[in-house]
């Protein structure tokens, strides 16, 4: 199939509310520019170079997503256009974005990525440093970054229900989350960003409202990179 109709089948089954990031790490411009000219306009990057590299190359009008773990050292690179940073997993990954932010003028959208998975390799705050952190001044002072929603990825089984409850608990803490006022101009929650090519239909029915589907899109993964 191609992109297009990839595409086409994929959003067929979107609720209208879930916002599609097509992930494109290790894709090169031409198959973005199909994605781009099929309509989709939020793209997911991994490696911060790469995307900086590409943001030059494409239109304009594509909003950027960083997705993947992101070291300190290189949110240079991203600071001045990215959209939203999904993979926020310690503070001083958010006191760097803050200073980045800073420096380009401009308030930086992140999700803080919280530990779901029964996996070690998976990085995030758990939900009591989470909560523990957004009760710290150190985060309430920082004043160019704002936490619209959180980020979880499940664990890489077929064991669907042990997905779904990972999921799920993600929600509930979502929600909670919600309830809770803390008081502070740098957070509102409204983006769940959940699910990927193997799992977003599970993550969609358990809440989320953002997914990041690469392989169901370009084709399997390109590893050579
Ligand atoms: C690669 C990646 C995806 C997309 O994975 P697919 O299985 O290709 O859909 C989603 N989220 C993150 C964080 C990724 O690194």
């Amino acid at each position: 199939m191609s992109i297009k109709e990839n595409l086409q089948s994929i959003k067929s089954e979107l609720p209208a509310q879930v916002t599609l990031v097509a992930v494109s790490k290790t894709k090169p411009l031409e198959l973005i520019q199909e994605a781009y000219d099929a309509g989709l306009r939020d793209f997911g990057e991994n490696y911060a170079q790469e995307l900086a590299e590409k943001e030059t190359l494409l239109p304009k009008d594509i909003r950027w997503h960083a997705i993947g773990h992101l070291q300190t050292n290189k949110v240079k690179y991203i600071a001045p256009f990215v959209h939203l940073i999904h993979a926020v997993d310690s503070s001083k990954l958010l006191e760097e974005i803050d200073k980045q932010a800073r420096k380009n003028k401009r308030v930086i959208d992140c999700l803080l990525q919280i530990y779901i998975a029964r996996e070690e390799t998976k990085f995030g705050f758990s939900f009591e440093e989470c909560e523990g952190y957004l009760q710290t001044e150190d985060f309430k002072k920082l004043e160019h970054i704002k936490i619209t929603g959180l980020m979880g990825m499940a664990t890489n089984t077929s064991d669907d229900k042990q997905i779904r409850n990972e999921f799920r608990s993600l929600k509930e803490f979502f929600e909670k989350l919600t309830t809770i006022n803390f008081e502070t101009s740098n957070f509102k929650l409204q983006t769940l960003s959940m699910g990927m090519s193997s799992d977003y239909k599970i993550a969609i029915e358990e809440g989320s409202t953002l997914v990041r589907i690469g392989s169901s899109i370009f084709g399997e993964r390109n590893y050579t990179k």
